[in-house]
């Protein structure tokens, strides 16, 4: 598949056209970032990391009936993906109180949330990432509300597969944002990536951040981190990790 005109470069991968208008190719560059690109590093091998994880766990919840872009990986750092229009919405799953939530509202961090709570954000980082409701979402036309269930209906399941993965490999999902798009025909399916960029994992024996939090508030080496969960992957999928 041909890489051709680059169409978005985002904070951390580019998206570029390929021979097929509904299929593009998304790169998973080196760059990290944190505080809306405040803070900016670039880190040998976590594109890499972050697309095999990707990658393998798009695969995973296809498999298990949740309809998402991805397509193939043509190497290490690249997925094909069917081509979206995006919806401006980060959806965030919590299973346990972490991150943002502690800070603006009165939760003990490591509390659980049963049921996990969805909370939806605005995706624009001149706004900072508003959190709306689900007045908000159809007041701004973004969704309708049989489509605003039906995506919190495919996060949730979404959720409890990852979880149980993770689970399967000593480590706790804590939370993680995902986010949807549309196909030329209307079809909602799940987009971007889920990598350790944009969950929270903490190992279960250790306790320790196994994600961008190590980044973000400078908690160790960020790579070992990412080293760690992409190794345990991978010991379930050679060919995603090849
Ligand atoms: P929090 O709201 O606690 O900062 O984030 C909740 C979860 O969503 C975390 O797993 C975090 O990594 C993810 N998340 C929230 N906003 C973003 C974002 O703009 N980009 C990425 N990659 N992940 C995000």
């Amino acid at each position: 598949m041909k890489k051709g005109e680059v169409l978005y470069k985002g904070k951390a991968k580019s998206l570029y056209r390929t021979g097929d208008p509904g299929v593009l190719l998304v790169e998973f560059r080196d760059d990290i970032t944190a505080f809306d690109g405040q803070k900016k590093d670039v880190l040998s091998s976590k594109g890499r990391l972050n697309a095999q994880v990707s990658a393998f766990l798009f695969r995973l919840l296809e498999r298990k009936g949740i309809a998402t872009h991805f397509i193939d990986m043509p190497d290490e750092s690249h997925m094909l993906v069917k081509a979206l229009d995006m919806i401006p919405l980060e959806v965030i799953v919590r299973n346990i109180a972490a991150g943002s939530l502690v800070r603006q509202y009165p939760f003990r961090e490591g509390t659980v949330l049963e049921p996990p709570v969805i909370v939806i954000d605005y995706k624009d980082d001149s706004r900072h990432d508003p959190m709306l409701n689900d007045d908000l979402i159809i007041a701004l036309g973004i969704l309708t509300p049989d489509d605003l269930a039906m995506i919190k209906e495919m996060a949730l399941r979404v959720n409890s597969v990852l979880r149980e993965f993770f689970a399967s490999l000593g480590i706790t999902l804590v939370d993680f944002k995902i986010e949807f798009g549309r196909t030329p025909d209307g079809k909602i399916l799940l987009g971007d990536e889920i990598s350790m960029d944009s969950m929270r994992l903490w190992d279960m024996s250790t306790g320790k951040s196994l994600d961008k939090d190590v980044y973000r508030f400078s908690k160790g080496d960020v790579m070992e981190a990412y080293n760690r969960v992409a190794e345990r992957v991978c010991a379930e999928d050679k060919e995603v990790c090849k």
